[in-house]
């Protein structure tokens, strides 16, 4: 028993329920004070979030019975693909149309306004495929051959192309994403989930977002969320007029509201199609990268993944929010801390998870279910299993890493403190 243990009876069903004082006292026996009341709202049982986990479960109860199938066949994906098209061709047209007005009718007045106006939409409405962040320096093949010698296998097996560029960063997650007109791929490793993870489930962590490359959802998700920015930039830009001074003046914002209500409306019924097209199919996207992570690491080490994104997670991200503000080493710090994070706490955060269900990003499925699916299939033997030598290697170049990201952390921390 560690020293900050105590024990008290359940005032619901009075067991005797052992606790740590560092952390919620809750009963494992009748979940009293597993959740605090005001995150139980009624609006979680019914509304948009229960049609939300309803669709989860749907999906859910789907590629439990048939797999995962090809999402790129998804009719949902087709739809998105052609109505982002839509959306880019749109501008494509406003710039041909203004440069051709500008041209054809050169000098005349109303040539050079229509014009100049069309050229401007489609640069407000041009794709946006984002760029690097100049903020967040790389780790090179050069200065990571081990890390990168590892990813090309795991996106051999993935059937992935290689990854380009790898980010390290201090959040307690990890991305794969494309950016660039060229589509740079580009892998994001939160260094603090990276730590709290064993050797084989970071294997996992890897395949699940080679993955993502894999099944071309980065390429997906950057073609359709361009699409789904430049719609908010044109609702940004068909803003309300103030409706004042001369008569004239207000006839003519009242014409202009209307038509720019108009816009808005169009726009956002545009916006919230794509994204109600775009939720099915990235939660199938998961279950696919998923899937494959289970093949190249093994069920057991993609099922340790989830619990630890649920349990040993969010409890680290509280805990780095504090610590940075404390001083010391950052990731000395971290090990002490999960080491002795007490299994009462893991376990009312895993049951925590499993109440709330729907999780707060709803572009994943509900983690529970995900351990299900993964458990739930036959896969042979993990096609990567790294020796201690190696990983060693690999967590080496990560240290080196290590104290920049902990600066950052800290810098971060500091920072929300005077905004
Ligand atoms: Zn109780
Ligand atoms: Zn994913």
């Amino acid at each position: 028993m560690t020293p900050s243990a105590i024990i008290q009876e359940c005032p619901q069903c009075a067991a005797s329920i052992t606790g740590d004082s560092r952390f919620v006292m809750w009963c494992p026996e009748c979940e009293w004070n597993l959740s605090r009341p005001d995150r139980d709202t009624p609006s979680t049982r019914s509304g948009p979030l229960a049609r939300l986990r309803n669709r989860a479960a749907d999906l859910h109860r789907q590629v439990l019975g048939s797999g995962v199938g090809t999402p790129s066949r998804d009719p949902g994906r087709v739809a998105a693909y052609v109505l982002a098209s839509a959306v880019h061709l749109f501008a494509l047209s406003m710039l041909v149309g203004g440069v051709w007005l500008l041209v054809a009718t050169w000098p005349s007045p109303f040539g050079v306004i229509f014009g100049v106006a069309g050229v401007g939409f489609a640069y407000l409405a041009r794709p946006r495929f984002g760029s690097l962040d100049g903020d967040a320096p790389a780790l090179t093949r050069q200065e990571a051959p081990a890390l990168y010698g590892l990813l090309d296998r795991v996106a051999r097996e993935a059937g992935a192309p290689p990854v380009d560029v790898v980010l390290v960063d201090g959040a307690v997650n990890a991305s794969a994403g494309t950016v660039g007109l060229r589509g740079t791929h580009v892998l994001t490793i939160g260094l603090p989930l990276w730590l709290i993870l064993e050797p084989q489930e970071r294997i996992a962590l890897l395949a699940h977002e080679m993955g993502h490359f894999g099944n071309g959802d980065a390429r997906r998700m950057r073609y359709v969320g361009s699409a789904i920015t430049t719609l908010y930039e044109i609702h940004g830009a068909a803003a309300r007029q103030r409706v004042r001074g001369g008569l004239g003046a207000i006839a003519l914002a009242i014409v202009v509201n209307i038509l720019t209500g108009l816009v808005r409306l169009l726009v956002l019924g545009l916006i919230m199609v794509l994204e109600s097209l775009t939720y099915r199919e990235s939660q199938l996207a998961e279950y696919a990268a998923d899937d494959r992570a289970a093949r190249i690491a093994s069920p057991v080490a993609v099922a340790g993944v989830m619990d630890k994104l649920i349990t040993k997670a969010p409890a680290v991200d509280r805990h780095l929010e504090s610590a940075a503000h404390r001083g010391g080493d950052l990731w000395e710090g971290l090990r002490e801390y999960v080491a002795g994070l007490p299994e009462s706490e893991e376990e009312r955060l895993r049951r925590l998870a499993r109440l709330e269900r729907v999780r707060v990003d709803a572009t994943h499925p509900p983690t529970h279910l995900r351990v299900a699916f993964a458990v739930s299939r036959a896969y042979g033997a993990a096609a990567i299993v790294m020796t201690d030598d190696e990983m060693e290697r690999v967590q080496a170049e990560l240290d080196a890493a290590a104290g920049r990201i902990a600066r950052e952390v800290t810098d971060l921390a500091r920072a929300a403190l005077y905004e």
